[in-house]
């Protein structure tokens, strides 16, 4: 039921109205404003009737009150006739809905507080409106707000992630830049190397080309021979040293390099290269072993032909890069690992230079002086070293001198060495021994052959497999038989006649004689099982301690 409020100060006139609309409303009746206020406070009250004449105060000045405090309660006046202007008055300001003169008539009053009903649901109605449009106009700013907060937010990851990038794009742009230096600086490396190779191949070959002539000159004489020879001699020596060069940094490159592993006398190698250096005509260096008066001798389980190559390779250096004073080489024990060095007082290296001598084809060049090399020998030794399981590194002063370190693990086996031979092989004696010589190249042939006839041997050529075979086939009682197989020879290789003479007569050592020097080629040859294998070119030394081995 909808609720009134009707407020007078003469209790008949508020019986009178509670009884009159009891049936058709909620009527709420007070004595005063006070009780007034307090039945508004506690109810939906919807219209409110007052006296104009109050003791305390005026039935419009309560209303206005009420107003402020109320705004949709429809507000009407009950008065007397008198009290009409004023009230008139408050009508047009707005401050009252309506006023009606007492005594009332029931008919009318009831029209005119079903009316005030309508206008108080129609204000609430519009006030409920206003509130929802208002809410949902703060949901809209909450929205706003929130989305606005989400693309703040996907504005600064997106720049972030824009900076990240950035970023990935200067340090992608700095490492292609670098890598098109280093593609630029390995060109021209390369290129350097190939003018530099080709300089360093045609040096010993005209040499060699040359003396030959002159050598084959009828009006030579026997000394200037001699002098010939020697230079024909040192510029094969320096090309074979070119050419293993070559051979070991493909091998290096393409992981193929093995080491072979034994036990080996450092203090032998060392010795024995403070004689070869010290005995080199041209060299008028002091060369100083600096341990050869230590009593023990040091044995190291490794590659001792690749450490004889790494301390060659120094010593040559120090020699090449050394004009005067000495040059001292040696090694000290350590806790764990041998330190060896070799030490010049030549022309020094420069900081910047220090490390990049170990890498491939890295030079320095001078202005005023040409030094011969290709720039492959340091970083042999490096990668050498590496695989031996040590550091190679040089401390140097320009103008001062350099020397070279490097370390190799130190385990310590006590074994007995076989005890070295001093006798030179080139006087060997193999009176009893039968040589084939399987070869299809009459130069080869000669070369093996003029070696071998100092020795005393019986020497047999075939110029080919087929003809290898048939001479151990015709000849089944050999005994003291050795054969020297080439590989690659026409008709049947080397490898087919290995296997026919292992065949007919197992006890025939059979060592392979081959310019194949890549790794592939030897593990044939060792898969082959044949007896040693000699690699082309050797020296009389080389061929003579392989025979000397087998037997
Ligand atoms: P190269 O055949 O040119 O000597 P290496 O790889 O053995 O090649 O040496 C690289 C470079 O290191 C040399 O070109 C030289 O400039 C420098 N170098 C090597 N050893 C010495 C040394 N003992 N004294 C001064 N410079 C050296």
């Amino acid at each position: 039921m909808d609720e009134i409020l009707y407020i007078d100060d003469d209790i008949n006139n508020l019986t009178g109205f509670k009884f009159a609309f009891k049936n058709s409303y909620k009527i709420h009746i007070a004595n005063t404003p006070s009780e007034g206020w307090d039945i508004l406070r506690q109810n939906e009250i919807k219209v409110i009737l007052a006296d104009q004449r109050m003791p305390e105060i005026t039935g419009v000045e309560m209303l206005e009150e009420v107003a402020k405090q109320y705004p949709n309660v429809v507000r009407i006046i009950l008065t007397g006739y008198t009290d009409v202007n004023d009230i008139i008055a408050a009508i047009n300001q707005g401050r009252i809905y309506q006023f009606i003169q007492k005594p009332w008539d029931k008919e009318h009053l009831k029209v005119v507080l079903d009316n005030g009903i309508d206008t108080y649901n129609l204000r609430k109605t519009n006030e409920d409106l206003v509130r929802s449009l208002q809410d949902s106009n703060k949901n809209l700013e909450c929205e706003v707000e929130k989305r606005t907060q989400e693309i703040n937010r996907q504005k600064q990851e997106l720049e972030l992630h824009k900076n990240h990038l950035e970023e990935l794009v200067t340090t992608r742009t700095a490492e292609l830049e670098q890598a098109k230096i280093k593609a630029e600086q390995s060109d021209k490396l390369k290129s350097a190397f190939m003018a530099n190779m080709s300089h360093e191949i045609r040096t010993p070959l005209n040499a060699i080309v040359g003396f030959s002539s002159l050598l084959a000159e009828p009006t030579t004489t026997s000394d200037l021979r001699d002098t010939y020879i020697k230079f024909l001699n040192d510029n094969a020596a320096s090309l074979t040293v070119l050419i293993d060069d070559i051979m070991d940094i493909s091998l290096i490159d393409t992981n193929q390099l093995d080491l072979k592993r034994d036990h080996f006398s450092v203090t032998s190698i060392m010795m024995e290269r403070q004689d070869f250096y010290q005995l080199k005509p041209d060299c008028n260096l002091h060369i100083h072993f600096i341990n050869s008066d230590h009593p023990e001798e040091l044995i190291l389980f490794n590659d001792g032909v690749r450490f004889k190559q790494i301390i060659s390779n120094l010593l040559d250096n120090a020699l090449k890069y050394t004009d005067s004073g000495e040059i001292a080489f040696g090694y000290e024990c350590r806790e764990s690992d041998i330190l060896f060095f070799v030490k010049d007082t030549g022309i020094g290296i420069e900081e910047k230079n220090q490390h990049l001598i170990f890498n491939h084809f890295h030079k320095v060049e001078y202005p005023n002086r040409l030094y011969r090399g290709t720039g492959i020998g340091l970083s042999i030794c490096k990668r050498l070293v590496c695989m031996m399981g040590g550091k190679i590194w040089v401390e140097s002063t320009p103008g001062k001198g350099s020397t070279f370190f490097f370390t190799l693990p130190y385990e310590h086996i006590p074994v007995e060495l076989p005890v070295r031979k001093n006798k030179s092989l080139l006087s060997s004696n193999f009176e009893k021994l039968t040589i084939l010589v399987a070869e299809d190249d009459p130069i080869n042939y000669r070369l093996i052959s003029d070696i071998l006839k100092r020795t005393g041997a019986s020497i047999h050529w075939a110029q080919n497999g087929i003809e290898a075979v048939d001479y151990i086939r015709s000849n089944p009682n050999l005994s003291n038989c050795i054969v020297l197989m080439d590989i690659k020879m026409p008709e049947m290789d080397g490898y087919e006649a290995h296997r026919i003479i292992k065949e007919l007569n197992p006890e025939i050592p059979v060592v392979a004689v081959t310019a194949y020097a890549l790794t592939q080629d030897s593990y044939r040859i060792k898969e082959a099982q044949f007896n040693d294998c000699l690699t082309k070119p050797f020296r009389a030394e080389g061929l003579l301690s392989k025979i000397a081995n087998l037997f």
